[in-house]
Formats: C-alpha cells, structure tokens, sequence
C-alpha cells in the first residue's frame, strides 16, 4: 500500500531539526530514523504526516560514547553499534543483550535505539531494558535540553513523556560495578521476532549476595514495566539457582491482570506465565554471566 503524500524535509543538526519542527507546528509531524516502524506504519495506513523530518543525517546523534560514570548512547546509534560494544556489553550488559536480541541483522542495522524508544512500542525490546538498566532518555526541546528517568519516560501504549516540540537526543546508562551483572530473556515471536515477552534483569551485588535488583518487562502490559515484586524477593539474598527461581514466581503478583496484553499470541494467563519463565531465565542467565565473568556475549 502506498502511503498519502507527505512533505519531506532532512534536518542537517538538532538545532535545524527544532527549527523545522518549530516550522511546521500545528501539522502532522514525523521523525524519520531508521524508518523501521514508521514505514510500515505509514503503508498500513496507521500514521499518515503531513511532513515527515529526516533526522537520519545529523552527526551529533550518531554513536555510543563511553563517559566517566556509564554510556552515552546517540538517538541514531543503531542496535548493531550497541551490540558491537564490548564496552557496553560490559557496564550495561541486560540493554546490550536486549539489542542483541532485536529481529534479525538487518533491522539491528538500520533501526535506532533513539526510534525505538521514542516509538514505545510496548513489545519493543528496549522497554523492559532501559527500565532495568536504570537509563536516562534526554530530550532537547526549545527550552533547552532535559533529562527524563526511565521510570518517568513510558505512560502508555506509543506514549511517552517526549513533548511534541522535543527531539529525544541520546541515552544515558549507568555503568554498573564489578560485581554486577545484567541479562535479557525474550520469549520471539515465530513470525515477526518482535518479543511475546520480553524481561531484563540487573543485579547489584557483593558477589555473594544480592544488594538489590532492577527487573523490567516489556509486552506483557501497554508499556514496559517493573517487576517490584521480584525486585523485592532479590534483594538481600544469595546469590543463588533457588533465589533466582522463587523470586521469579512472584513477578506478575502485583500486576493488573485486565490490563494485561492479550492478543493472537498470547492469551492474557498464558503471558503472565510466560513472564515468570523468562525472568526466571534472565536471573539465571545474569547468575551464569556472574560466574562465567567477564561478562559474555549472547549467543
Ligand atoms: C522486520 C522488523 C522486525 C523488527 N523486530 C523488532 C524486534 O524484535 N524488537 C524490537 O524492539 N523492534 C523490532 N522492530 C522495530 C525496529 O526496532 C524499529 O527500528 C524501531 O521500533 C524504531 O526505530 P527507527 O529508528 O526505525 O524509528 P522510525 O521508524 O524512523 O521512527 C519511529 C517513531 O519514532 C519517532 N522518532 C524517531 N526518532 C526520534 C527521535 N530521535 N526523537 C523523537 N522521536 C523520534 C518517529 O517520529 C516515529 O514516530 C522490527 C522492525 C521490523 C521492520
């Protein structure tokens, strides 16, 4: 299906991107990325712009950078150059694992972190992860630049905490200590390789208890989410096969089973047991990484 026609404008900096978002206010406006989903979209028919800025070009949002305390990763940076970072793979291991995960070489190739994000698909791989990575999304807007904390960032389904008038810019990610450690399970879906559900984990540890834990999910409600019951199962306890296991049955304790995602895939009951078996798996895939240190990439 061909999409209606739209205008097309390429922004050569942030700055040239706020003053043609500024531009063309009041109008349907589009970023185009990687293009991945909004493509699609926009042939299916589901988002049809009146403009569409081409944001692909612009240098400063390109790359991962490693900084003093953690990763800067640029809304352009594609999964690809994330999963290509040992650095990364090292200090922020559950995202690395998460873009390792994503569909197949070429959508790791050409999609972008930045597109994801601000996408928040809610079977988006990235969700589950940039909540258990304790990530920071940046925005540049007008009135300068802002920061907003994973924990504030999805409100729903495609709904963010982004302004209409913002760019998202880049990702900040802690990096985390010696004896932490980070993984991501993902149950794919047969078809579309886009996760049924998809859960990150990441363990701050003594490297013989755990100090506390960050879990989130992705797929499993209309945006990623926190599993805090697990979390609170973690903490304090060893670092051990059965510590991993009980806490895993708790991770759907405090989640509203109607809001809970339902489609051909998966009923409602059959995700949230689903959830339980891939936190399980990614607290003990996090627990082998912890024993096979360093860090070891996906298969
Ligand atoms: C075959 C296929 C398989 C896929 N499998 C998976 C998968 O397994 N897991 C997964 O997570 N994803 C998957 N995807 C989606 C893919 O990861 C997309 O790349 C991603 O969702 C969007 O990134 P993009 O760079 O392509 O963004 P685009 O498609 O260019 O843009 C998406 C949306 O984000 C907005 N946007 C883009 N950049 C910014 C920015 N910097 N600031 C503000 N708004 C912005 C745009 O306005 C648009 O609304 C798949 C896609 C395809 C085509």
């Amino acid at each position: 299906m061909y999409p209606p026609e739209f205008d097309y404008e390429r922004a050569d900096s942030v700055d040239h991107a706020l003053e043609l978002m500024d531009e063309h206010a009041g109008e349907e406006i589009e970023l185009l990325a990687g293009g991945h989903s909004l493509l699609p979209t926009m042939k299916s028919g589901l988002a049809s712009p009146d403009v569409l800025i081409d944001i692909g070009h612009i240098e400063a949002l390109q790359g991962v950078e490693t900084n003093g305390d953690g990763f800067s990763i640029g809304a352009l940076a594609n999964y690809a150059d994330v999963d290509d970072s040992p650095e990364v793979w090292e200090g922020a291991t559950a995202f690395a694992d998460a873009t390792h995960r994503i569909g197949d070489v070429q959508v790791r190739n050409r999609g972008t972190v930045g597109g994801n994000i601000a996408h928040a698909d809610p079977a988006s791989d990235l969700g589950g992860a940039l909540l258990a990575s304790n990530g920071t999304v940046v925005a540049q807007g007008p009135d300068g630049e802002r920061e907003i904390p994973a924990d504030d960032f999805y409100l729903g389904m495609y709904a963010t905490a982004l302004e209409p008038e913002e760019l998202l810019t880049r990702i900040e990610l802690p990096e985390t200590g010696e004896n932490d450690v980070g993984a991501y399970a993902k149950k794919p879906s047969p078809s579309s390789g886009y996760p049924i559900v998809g859960v990150a984990a990441v363990l701050h540890t003594d490297g013989e208890e755990i100090e506390s834990a960050r879990v989130g999910a992705n797929n499993i409600m209309d945006h990623g989410v926190r599993l805090t019951p697990t979390e609170e199962a973690l903490a304090g306890e060893p670092l051990e096969e059965e510590t991993m296991e009980e806490a895993a049955e708790v991770a759907t304790d405090e989640l509203d089973d109607v809001m809970m995602m339902e489609d051909l895939q998966a009923s409602a009951e059959f995700r949230a047991q689903l959830t339980r078996v891939y936190t399980k798996r990614a607290l003990l895939g996090a627990l082998d990484r912890l024993e096979s240190a360093p860090p070891a990439a996906a298969d």
